[in-house]
């Protein structure tokens, strides 16, 4: 089969011919129909630091993907050939005290198919049964190939309450942007965006944020307490990583606010604890990966609902063979998602 492969430890990729995986007894092998590009994709593209400390090539990378069943393995029951899915690509151990007591988003053992093993960028991936989605056929397949994405803003804008609150969005990469839409749908009011890129500014007004702020030329705090009676926003989501973003984040929280992280910061960030966390009184979150499956199915429902538009973020759409043009469309800023098709598809 064709797949995008990162043959050797350094930067680039190449598209190669690979064997199609062997499925185990409890294994699903999918014939990808929709694959798309995620940021981590890029690191490992551009040979990043944390890829150099994490991938062991020759790897198939690409983890956002929905397909078609080929072939199950001997002991599968949860889906049959033919069947549309898609599949949460971080496989849990299953053992540990998190997998043990529910929360197998935060698994101590960990392994993410298309960094630790191959993964989806490719005619067809394997993957185990108990990872696997059945995606409702109502569902267009550039949208069930961004499920991945969308999973992490659902799993972050439902992290607490929302009807009715005021809610800041930091950052607006794909993850942010898919939480202003997240948000609006579930009720949040007023949406602040927050965005250094001006293509992505455009996304987050076309996503439904009410106010779009440029931080290079605006302060942000100031636009939220100003806007709000000096109360602020009732709820922050940090999608930036960027450690001033993080700083502002908390001081435009409002007294009892909920902070929700998911941006990673490149390196340790300081805060002032006493005034932006303790005497806030503030409630502050790490959000990783999607929980599962409860995050799949409010995900399925949302956009089943009809009410969250994904459209105006499926920003290209073109075949695998194109990748490196994805890819470094994606680098410029000018791109949100990149959907790719194998060889055949249109
Ligand atoms: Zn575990």
């Amino acid at each position: 089969m064709l797949a995008i492969v990162k043959p050797e430890a350094r930067p680039g990729a190449e598209l190669m011919r690979v064997p199609i995986p062997e499925v185990g007894r409890r294994d699903v092998l999918v014939r990808v129909q929709a694959m798309s590009i995620c940021g981590s994709d890029l690191h490992i593209y551009q040979w990043d630091r944390w890829s150099a400390g994490r991938l062991h090539p020759p790897l198939v990378f690409g983890h956002e993907f929905c397909g078609v069943v080929e072939k199950v393995g001997d002991e599968v029951t949860l889906v049959r050939s033919g069947d549309y899915v898609s599949a949460e690509m971080h496989v849990a151990c299953g053992e540990c005290y998190q997998c043990r007591t529910g929360r197998a988003h935060i698994c101590q053992r960990v392994r993410i198919l298309g960094v630790d093993a191959d993964g989806c960028f490719a005619e067809f991936i394997r993957v185990p049964e108990v990872n696997i989605w059945k995606v409702d056929p109502a569902i267009p397949v550039d949208y069930a190939a961004v499920f991945d994405p969308l999973g992490n803003a659902v799993h972050t804008v439902l992290a607490g309450e929302v009807p009715g609150l005021s809610m800041a969005i930091l950052g607006c990469g794909p993850i942010g942007l898919f939480a202003i839409g997240v948000a609006k749908v579930s009720g949040a009011h007023p949406i602040w965006a927050s965005e250094v890129h001006p293509f992505r500014r455009d996304l987050a007004r076309k996503m439904g944020a009410n106010c779009v702020i440029d931080p290079t030329c605006q302060d942000p705090v100031q636009i939220v307490l100003g806007e709000t009676d000096g109360r602020g926003a009732e709820v922050v989501l940090e999608m930036s990583g960027n450690p001033e973003a993080i700083r502002q984040g908390f001081q435009m929280l409002s007294r009892g606010g909920r902070m929700s992280l998911l941006g990673i910061p490149s390196e340790p960030v300081t805060l002032n604890l006493a005034d932006d966390i303790i005497f806030r009184g503030a409630l502050v979150q790490g959000i990783n990966g999607r929980r599962v499956f409860d995050t799949w199915y409010k995900m399925q429902g949302l956009v089943k609902s009809g009410a969250l538009d994904l459209e105006p973020l499926i920003t290209e759409r073109m075949s695998m063979t194109d990748f490196k043009q994805g890819m470094e469309l994606l680098i410029s800023g000018e791109a949100c998602k990149v959907i790719m098709y194998p060889p055949g598809r249109p």
